[in-house]
């Protein structure tokens, strides 16, 4: 049995004072049964750690850079992640790949620093709406996790893989649960040929998840849980979304 996992992903949101309130209020409603964690800005690592202090809500990040140190202006190592106290790092967003040009392979180097620091990436793969109008949905997820899977190696069981279809990413329409399920389904057997380890592998859905959407999600065979944009902004949703899985 797999423990569901719930991740806020804040993106470039909150203040150190809206930071403080948010996560007051999901501290309040613990303890959760599933995992729960935020992803959080990096200037705001430091501060999330000790509000977390005590807490089982695990701490991550947005991204990280692919090189382990040195002369990269304006990059932030797994190492610094791993030492301010970052459990996860999720890599490969699909507005890291569209805005910042990210290739596979960049996010598999990711991947492979993070799970080399001690963390848990989470990446994350998924389709834009042409590609899924094009019928390429599948090809696209396999590409992406391929790369994953070849850079990781005998590693690749220490991942969450987080399936996002860009196309629902913060614009309300979410994936239906059969949808998101048949995906899941197809990423779980990609890791089934890579890993004996496949079935104890998280996998989250991500896009539009709200508390009147998630339980129903949730409750699909390969949906471990999810990766909450918009809705972990605002502690009572987070927390349904928690209580949800
Ligand atoms: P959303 O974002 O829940 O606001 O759609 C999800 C994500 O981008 O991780």
């Amino acid at each position: 049995m797999r423990r569901k996992l719930v991740v806020g992903n804040w993106k470039m949101h909150g203040t150190l004072a809206s930071n403080a309130e948010l996560l007051g209020g999901v501290r309040a409603a613990e303890p959760f049964v599933c995992e729960a964690a935020v992803c959080v800005p990096f200037p705001y690592l430091a501060s999330c750690v000790l509000a977390l202090q005590g807490s089982h809500i695990g701490l991550g990040a947005q991204d990280c850079s692919a090189h382990e140190q040195g002369a990269y202006t304006g990059e932030v190592s797994a190492t610094m992640l791993h030492d301010v106290g970052c459990r996860y790092v999720i890599v490969g967003h699909s507005e890291r790949r569209a805005y910042h040009g990210e290739s596979d392979q960049l996010v598999a180097d990711k991947a492979k620093i993070v799970v080399n620091k001690g963390m848990i990436p989470i990446v994350c793969v998924g389709e834009t709406l042409a590609e899924r109008e094009a019928g390429q949905t599948d090809a696209v997820v396999k590409r992406q996790l391929s790369a994953v899977i070849h850079t990781l190696g005998h590693c690749v069981p220490q991942i969450v893989v987080a399936y996002e279809p860009v196309w629902a990413i913060g614009t309300g329409k979410t994936a239906s649960p059969e949808q998101a399920q048949e995906v899941h389904a197809l990423l779980r057997a990609q890791l089934q040929a890579a890993t004996s380890h496949a079935d104890s592998m998280k996998i989250l859905y991500g896009g539009s998840v709200k508390p009147d959407n998630a339980a129903t999600l949730f409750a699909q065979p390969d949906i471990d849980g999810g990766l909450i944009g918009g809705a972990s902004l605002k502690a009572a949703d987070f927390i349904a979304i928690c209580r949800a899985a």
